[in-house]
């Protein structure tokens, strides 16, 4: 179901799960993690999609052939750029209630002025400003919702972003969001760490208890298992041992550390 004229690389991974894929390096070369995925569930009467991507190319018509007479419920993962700049398209938001107000304003994406691609052009007419959704909901920890046959429980994951999500479904699906996938890892500031770890020993010890989960992360590959949360989880534990390797890079304000599993760019 790919069509490689489209902005949108659109999958059927199961009867009730679509993955809908956006190339985020075609907005600047430095962001490297595609694709971005976002994620559309399809329960007996309701839909969720997760994520709008980069606001680059009308998403809401595909969405509304996909889901047919289903109402439509859709989140945002986290605040960042990639995730929520398409839901103008979109009359009601959700995100966690730590980040309404960060996508409740036009969204500034300036920093991609001096992007080398021409697509920025499509920011540019809009001042780089992007509008928001008309109207943005708030999540918390432990919402559920009943999509029909399949429901959907929100857990707050702080640590990639202070409101950032991951969703469990009662079919078995884990969406990890940007706190888990393989790709350059976007981190908070040392001092923060603790707070990264805690989430993903959170998530392990979901896995634990939850055998056969399946992880759908918000880029790259997927599905993936357990084993992205440990690998992740040990690296950024190492970090401190790599801490004399790192490199500033100016793009990001961060530093950049790499170990044999990722890159890690650290708020500075
Ligand atoms: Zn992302």
């Amino acid at each position: 179901m790919s069509d490689e004229n489209q902005h949108f690389e659109i999958s059927k991974q199961k009867d009730y799960l679509y993955v809908i894929k956006e190339n985020i390096s075609l907005v600047h070369p430095v962001y490297t993690n595609d694709p971005l995925n976002m994620y559309l569930l399809l329960g007996s009467h309701t839909a969720l999609l997760l994520d709008t991507g980069c606001g680059l190319a009308p998403l809401k018509r595909i969405v509304d052939d996909l889901i047919g007479e289903r109402k439509l419920l859709v989140f945002n993962t986290h605040y960042h750029w990639d995730h929520p700049l398409g839901n103008v398209e979109f009359g009601v938001v959700y995100i966690h209630e730590n980040e309404v107000d960060l996508i409740s304003k036009p969204y500034d994406v300036s920093y991609f002025k001096d992007s080398p691609n021409e697509i920025v052009k499509i920011y540019a007419k809009q001042n780089y400003l992007i509008p928001p959704a008309k109207t943005i909901k708030s999540l918390k920890d432990g919402d559920v919702f009943d999509l029909g046959e399949i429901e959907v429980k929100v857990i707050h994951c702080p640590g990639h972003s202070p409101g950032s999500i991951c969703l469990l479904t009662s079919r078995g699906e884990l969406f990890t969001s940007d706190v888990a996938y393989y790709g350059d890892q976007f981190l908070p500031r040392k001092e923060d760490f603790p707070e990264v770890l805690k989430t993903l020993l959170n998530l392990i010890e979901l896995c634990e208890r939850q055998k056969n989960l399946e992880l759908y992360p918000s880029h790259r590959k997927y599905p993936c298992d357990k084993t992205l949360l440990t690998d992740l989880y040990n690296g950024i534990k190492n970090i401190e041992d790599l801490w004399d390797t790192k490199k500033p890079f100016d793009f990001f304000e961060a530093w950049q550390i790499d170990d044999d599993k990722f890159r890690y760019y650290i708020s500075r």
